[in-house]
């Protein structure tokens, strides 16, 4: 099939014409570690300091300063042990001059003490770890401490009042320690997209099934819903339609309660390609052919749900690479508005190019490659092999697309291009 270059829309055309189309959903509330990845819906706001008290940030003696001044190896203080303190109690008892309370790290500073003397700097650093230690009536001090030393302050991490997170910000691990600091068990964020993944094609097997000869199993169902899945979304797999316009139509209506749907196949120009005709019959469709290889077929719009409702769908095109690339590419900026983020954009970096790359059909060619750093600081690409869009282990052994422009015809070895970084964390 040869599409004039002017009936194609650009990939930003595309997806701007997705992400005008869909919104942020609702509001939960959710465990605090099942929000990962999710968007703050609410200020978080502290209702008291923290730390609450001042405490000791070392194991060691709660003493008056003063009373350690001077003090070296030579020439010890000494002091009266009057009290011993573990973390998550509270001492009443003033320490006054001359005296001072054994306190372990977190432990709140009793009254009248002013610093901390760690145990190395004490004859607890001669003694036998146990009891022995604890029973001592009197600690000898090496070294001097000044006015504060090893205290954590009452709210010097933060106030009453203070808004700690701010709504929109994304949770990570360290959001979901700062929520779990001030006391909340849940957090209030936008709801997760579910997303109802639909494979087509009467030659398409589920995975664990035998094979029967002409067919093949069923790849890209189970990629979208990894991928959907890393985006933050909930898959719900809807299984394989047979390339029937009733068949079709009886599954998708069965994924009209989700926040999306996403078929793969059935959107090029063969013969039995019927999810483009009942998507036409059902819903308000549009179909476009993108300036990109690989993927080039793309159906997008919109299905009735019962409920009123207008269902986002998005028709990859079959081949495994396709599929993935082009979801990578439209599905997830799609899933993240959803989530309230707008940091969809991948990482775009400069890299070397160690093979020649071309692309001479005035498409924007997302080819597969392995970016690593040199020696020299640099970054460099190269492919990972064949680039047939089928050909999915060339997914697999990626970290990185190529970012070559539609205008580009080759990129040679020693070139610089520009990569999408898919995956920083495991490089090849
Ligand atoms: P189509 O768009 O239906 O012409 O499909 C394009 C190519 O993708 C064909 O070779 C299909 O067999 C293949 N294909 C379609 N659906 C899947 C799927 N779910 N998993 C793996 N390959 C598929
Ligand atoms: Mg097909």
């Amino acid at each position: 099939m040869t599409v004039p270059a002017s009936e194609m829309i650009s990939v930003e055309n595309a997806r701007e014409r997705i992400l005008a189309f869909v919104s942020r959903l609702g509001v939960e509330r959710r465990p605090l570690a099942e929000a990962l990845g999710q968007v703050l819906a609410e200020d978080i706001v502290a209702p008291f300091d923290i730390p609450p008290l001042n405490n000791t940030a070392m194991d060691g003696y709660a003493v008056r300063a003063a009373d350690t001044t001077g003090a070296s190896e030579t020439e010890p203080k000494r002091l009266r042990v009057i009290a011993d303190l573990a973390a998550g109690y509270v001492l009443d008892t003033p320490v006054g001059p001359g005296e001072a309370v054994r306190i372990m790290t977190g432990a709140p500073l009793p009254p009248g003490a002013d610093a901390v003397v760690p145990f190395e700097e004490t004859d607890e650093r001669l003694r036998d770890p146990g009891e022995q230690a604890r029973k001592a009536a009197e600690v000898v001090v090496y070294k001097a401490a000044g006015v504060s030393a090893n205290v954590r302050f009452r709210a010097e991490d933060v106030s009453a009042g203070q808004t700690v997170l701010q709504s929109g910000r994304v949770v990570r691990p360290s959001e979901v320690g700062v929520m779990a600091s001030i006391g909340l068990s849940e957090a209030p964020v936008y709801r997760r997209p579910v997303v109802a993944i639909l494979s087509t094609g009467d030659e398409i097997t589920p995975p664990g099934e035998p094979l029967l000869p002409g067919r093949i199993y069923d790849s890209n169902a189970h990629s979208i819903a990894a991928l959907v899945k890393k985006c933050g979304g909930v898959p719900r797999m809807l299984g394989i339609a047979r390339d029937t316009i009733d068949d079709l139509t009886a599954k998708i209506h069965e994924g009209l309660d989700a926040d999306m749907l996403v078929t793969s196949a059935g959107v090029s120009r063969g013969d039995f390609d019927v999810v483009k005709d009942v998507l036409a019959r059902e819903g308000a469709i549009n179909f476009w052919t993108v300036r990109m290889r690989p993927g080039k077929p793309l159906a997008f719009g919109a299905f009735r749900a019962p409920d009123g409702r207008q269902v986002p769908h998005l028709g990859l095109p079959g081949n495994p690479v396709s599929s993935m690339v082009s979801f990578e590419l439209f599905g997830r900026p799609a899933l993240f508005k959803m989530l309230g983020r707008s940091d969809w954009q991948r990482p775009l970096i400069k890299a070397i190019t160690r093979d020649r790359v071309e692309n001479t059909d005035f498409r924007r060619f997302y080819a597969r490659c392995i970016v690593t750093l040199g020696e020299d600081g640099r970054y460099y690409a190269d492919l990972t092999g064949p680039q047939g869009s089928g050909i999915l282990t060339s997914m697999s052994a990626a970290n990185a697309l190529t970012v070559i422009p539609e205008d580009q015809p080759a990129a040679e070895p020693g070139d610089e291009i520009e990569v999408m970084m898919l995956d920083w964390e495991h490089a090849p």
